[in-house]
């Protein structure tokens, strides 16, 4: 039974999806300013291996990912480099993906940009305008926190709490320092849309009820992002879109701690971070993937060259595993499900206790003891040994530490070969795509389909 921390109760819980067999998930993407850092990945890599793990114990997942594409940030690198807003915030999608795809992240089933959904924004506003929720003050409108009486409940903040931490920026229009923009009405040289107040832009909290909602419906399952969004970002989606509804907004909130330097939250504004970019030029992708497992999620993590160097470490074992079965193991058919679940049962335990990726290497390290010892023992060809291998071949596959090696590594005509197997599969034509499987066997390449595809890598000596 899966159980996971819910912030919103501030208890683990069992999970119990709104649909049977599916989960509706939003995740907070990234603000399109710059490449992403350290502490962005791990809540990107995070949310990759919960999405999977679900897939995994059978849910239909719809995983929904918004770029926020527009955002002072965005505007002020653009006029700092005298280009346009969009140019900035194209580059920085772009590159987005491409970090994604490096380290292996699965990419979202859907990647909503901001800019793409002003009228869905602005439905929304007219909505909360409606019913009360809202107000205009020289083309800015302003959510009246107020009227919500639930404000508070995520992130557990009495009312001069929150007054407290709004009194920051003090914009004497509003009718309360607790009220927040919900459309910004367009300064010079900004991008802007028409509205029914104006010429202007969205605010950020907005946007991602808009979008969540739109995509997955006004209740869905989970919501995640980063610690520190809890407030207000998403006490204030949840003032919105409750005002909004009269529904409940989400089930489950989950939020992934802090990768901290030096005890500090690494963040663009402190100066502390490290670009995924930079990092890849001294690690591997599932280096920095690995050092993200091997902390629960919740918990802090620190990150130094020390910590994943020593990740590193801990990933060679498992590589040398993989080595060894590749060089002892003939035939690696996968061997029939369910007829031996013992691993699966200490995998699960771990996984199914608010997703303790830690427990979980644990359970990787013990198999890979059995194996290697099943290896230099007499049974290289034992059921149970292949078992195992296709155990391990999953549980680093959900962790995403599967060795693997990158398409571009393989010749052109060994990915042709796999292309025309995927074809073969995708006709239900298993005579060819068995024949193909085996072709690549020979040539040292071994596949394992998944949900998301096809995974390949080479074994480094061919027997
Ligand atoms: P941003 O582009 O700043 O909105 O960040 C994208 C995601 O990364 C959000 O879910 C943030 O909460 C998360 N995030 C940012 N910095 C850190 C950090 N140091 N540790 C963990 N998560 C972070
Ligand atoms: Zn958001």
């Amino acid at each position: 039974m899966l159980r996971v921390y819910n912030t919103l109760t501030g208890k683990k819980e069992e999970f119990c999806s709104l649909v049977p067999g599916k989960v509706s998930m939003y995740n907070c993407g990234p603000t399109v300013y710059d490449y992403f850092h350290a502490g962005n990945a791990r809540n990107f890599i995070v949310f990759d291996v919960i999405r999977r793990y679900l897939k995994h114990k059978g849910y239909k997942v719809t995983f929904v990912q918004n770029i926020t594409d527009i955002d002072d940030k965005i505007i002020n690198r653009a006029n700092k480099e005298k280009v346009s807003a969009e140019s900035i915030a194209n580059k920085y999608t772009d590159a987005f993906f491409e970090d994604l795809e490096i380290l292996g992240i699965t990419k979202p089933d859907i990647c909503p940009k901001a800019t793409e959904h002003i009228l869905d924004i602005i439905s929304l506003i007219k909505r909360l305008m409606d019913a009360g929720f809202a107000y205009q003050v020289d083309g800015d409108v302003f959510f009246e926190v107020g009227k919500f009486s639930d404000y508070g409940k995520l992130s557990k903040r009495s009312f001069d709490e929150t007054e407290q931490c709004a009194r920051v920026e003090i914009d004497k229009r509003k009718k309360s320092p607790r009220d927040f923009a919900l459309w910004k009405s367009a300064k010079p040289d900004e991008p802007n849309w028409n509205s029914p107040w104006g010429k202007g832009r969205p605010g950020w909290h907005i946007e991602c009820s808009a979008m969540s909602m739109k995509y997955l419906g006004e209740t869905f399952d989970i919501h995640s992002g980063g610690q520190d969004l809890i407030f207000p970002h998403h006490e204030n989606e949840i003032a919105q879109s409750e005002a909004a509804t009269c529904k409940p907004f989400v089930k489950y909130w989950l939020h992934n701690g802090f990768l901290n330097i030096n005890g500090e939250k690494m963040s663009k504004s402190l100066g502390n971070f490290f670009l995924v970019r930079d990092i890849l030029k001294k690690f591997k992708p599932q280096v920095i993937r690995y050092f993200m497992m091997s902390a629960h999620y919740r918990s802090p993590l620190d990150f130094s060259d020390k910590s994943l160097a020593e990740s590193g470490k801990a990933l060679e074992r498992i590589e040398n595993c993989f080595d060894n079965i590749r060089r002892n193991i003939k035939d690696l058919d996968a061997p029939q499900k369910n007829t031996h679940i013992e691993w699966i049962n200490k995998f699960e335990e771990a996984m199914d206790d608010d997703f303790n990726t830690a427990s979980a290497l644990g359970v990787v390290f013990d198999l890979i003891t059995e194996i290697n010892s099943l290896i230099a023992g007499e049974s290289k060809d034992s059921a149970k040994l292949k078992l195992d291998v296709f155990n391990l071949e999953t549980f680093c596959s959900i962790l995403g530490i599967l060795p693997s090696i990158e398409d571009k590594e393989l010749d052109k005509d060994l990915l042709n070969l796999i292309e025309e197997r995927t074809k073969a599969r995708i006709k239900k034509d298993w005579q060819e795509a068995d024949r193909i499987r085996v072709l690549l066997e020979e040539r040292g390449v071994v596949l394992k389909d998944n949900p998301d595809g096809t995974t390949a890598w080479k074994r480094i000596k061919v027997i």
